[in-house]
């Protein structure tokens, strides 16, 4: 079986001239399931061939345009023609666009409105983009060339470019702001270490969050620290951009740094950041771990003291309590429970951490000691369960 793919303009009066794209050939059988319709190739084929004779049109009507001369406004007339090859989506195409002499000062015209340095559609600049956000530059270029009949600017070095070009235009513009004012954003802002690329550096701290409202408003951030970029402005623009007003009210989450709760300060959220589940529940673990090893007999202090026993039997069962008081919002609850592990902390004090000698242990763990504590209270803008100040049960070394 085969078929004839014909492209027909059709104008104002009509019918216009018609255009054969492509001839598709298929097996008359189905034995073989591979032979149902069209195949990747075709279809990139089939792109390919509508675009550029689609693209030779509208260049051929552009092209009839006279541009008035800029300088005196007499009539322009056509000087010679260039070819520009423009990338899109569905392949390369080239447009034989005209030049223009004004007939009374001799001055050059490129033409109407036409973007002189344009290399490519910016549908295909943005797809590039989107695909590299989401994937590294050279699986970006591969599922682009996979997919499309992209044949230019497929190198992942390309993309690249384009992407940090794309990026670099993004953090200039404005944030847009919704119409309707948003009553609550919730802002999380987490830190975290990448290896750096780059020879010299071993890492790059990188600060990541996001901005969400209740009526589904999202937008996220990310900045690699000391690279220049202004975090707070970054933070105060996307907050801007899902709505924030001097009404709204702002709920913060972080891991706990007090570098991040400065950050945020600074960018106008005032009110003191929660500590997110993740962050509770890796807290809780080191706890558990802690209570764990806590000494029964006198260990290393001088004196036999028979109560630590009792202390570390209170310890241990009320942070195996404290875990699921928290992941089930019993605030109250939980608070009894620090009240109890803090009244027998004393027995322990002075007492070595036995776990230091623990390495690997991640580094947003370590801000971590047995005396820093945080107690749960729910929240109102995610209905999650979030955390409140820090108290003490025991002082840090
Ligand atoms: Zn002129």
């Amino acid at each position: 079986m085969a078929w004839m793919l014909r492209l027909v303009k059709i104008g104002g009066e009509g019918e216009g001239p018609c255009t054969d794209i492509m001839e598709i050939r298929r097996p008359d059988d189905l034995v073989d399931i591979a032979n149902l319709g069209l195949t990747l190739a075709e279809a990139k084929l089939l792109l390919a061939g509508v675009q550029r004779e689609i693209v030779a049109a509208q260049a051929r009507d552009h092209a009839v345009r006279r541009p008035s001369c800029a300088r005196c406004g007499d009539v322009c007339r056509v000087k010679d023609y260039r070819d520009h090859a423009v990338s899109t989506l569905f392949g390369q195409v080239t447009l034989r666009l005209p030049r223009f002499r004004c007939a009374a000062c001799g001055g050059i015209e490129a033409g109407v409105g036409w973007p002189s340095q344009c290399r490519s559609t910016p549908e295909l600049d943005r797809l590039q983009a989107h695909l590299c956000a989401l994937m590294t530059y050279r699986t970006a270029a591969d599922v682009l060339g996979q997919m499309f009949p992209v044949d230019a600017g497929t190198h992942h070095e390309t993309l690249r470019r384009h992407t940090l070009k794309v990026g670099e235009a993004l953090g200039e513009c404005a944030a847009v702001r919704p119409e309707t004012p948003a009553s609550a954003i919730m802002v999380t802002l987490d830190s975290t270490f990448i290896r750096s690329c780059e020879n010299g550096e071993r890492h790059l701290e990188v600060r990541v969050g996001n901005v969400e409202t209740q009526s589904g408003g999202r937008q996220v951030f990310g900045a690699v620290a000391k690279a220049g970029t202004d975090i707070e402005a970054l933070i105060r623009r996307n907050l801007d951009a899902v709505g924030r007003t001097g009404d709204t009210a702002l709920t913060a989450f972080t891991d706990g740094c007090p570098g991040l709760r400065r950050i945020l300060a600074d960018a106008g959220v005032t009110t003191p950041p929660m500590l997110d589940w993740f962050h509770v529940a890796m807290r809780l673990q080191h706890l558990k771990q802690i209570a764990g090893a806590l000494p029964t007999d006198a260990g290393a202090l001088p004196t036999d003291d028979p109560a630590r026993g009792a202390a570390r039997a209170v310890i241990v069962e009320e942070v195996e309590r404290l875990h699921w008081r928290i992941w089930n919002g019993k605030a109250k609850d939980a608070q009894v429970g620090i009240d109890r592990i803090r009244a027998v902390m004393h027995h322990f004090r002075g007492e070595p951490d036995r776990r230091r000698s623990n390495r690997g242990r991640s580094d947003s763990e370590t801000h971590f000691r047995f005396g820093c504590y945080w107690t749960p209270v729910p929240t109102g803008a995610s209905g999650s369960l979030g955390c409140s100040r820090p108290g003490r049960l025991k002082n840090d070394e």
